[in-house]
């Protein structure tokens, strides 16, 4: 299993960072009640997020009812990249890599108007989880 960080960049870390920022190809939108407005990454390191500018790569679309974003960040007080691969699935599922391989997290339990307020909140946390392991 790759490091999330690391300080060697890759030939394909340097694709992504020359692509559009993750924030510029959002929303992910399956349905008026399935869709995702935010993706934000964290440095693996410090933990704090990554500028929406310094977090770029490719959204891709796989599946109708699957999203996969591909992203590096780059975190300026660490001097680190960050790789991020996570699906957003249109059941409001996010699976992704973590350091333990392929998990998964459901930052949301139902499609209510209410708690898709929540999603972005709820989505940094896993994402902050995804490095504390
Ligand atoms: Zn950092």
């Amino acid at each position: 299993m790759a490091e999330h960080a690391q300080r060697n960049i890759t030939a394909r870390d340097l694709e992504l960072w020359r692509m559009p920022s993750i924030q510029q190809q959002m929303p992910v939108v399956f349905s008026k009640d399935a869709r995702w407005d935010e993706y934000d990454g964290h440095c693996a390191s410090c933990g704090e997020r990554i500028p929406a500018q310094d977090l770029r790569g490719i959204v891709r679309h796989p599946l109708a009812t699957v999203a996969e974003i591909e992203a590096v960040g780059v975190c300026h007080g660490c001097r680190l990249v960050t790789r991020f691969l996570h699906r957003l699935h249109e059941d409001m599922r996010v699976t992704g890599l973590t350091r333990g391989g392929w998990g998964e997290w459901h930052p949301c339990p139902s499609w209510t108007t209410r708690l898709r307020a929540g999603i972005r909140a709820v989505l940094v946390a896993a994402l902050r989880d995804l490095f504390r392991r």
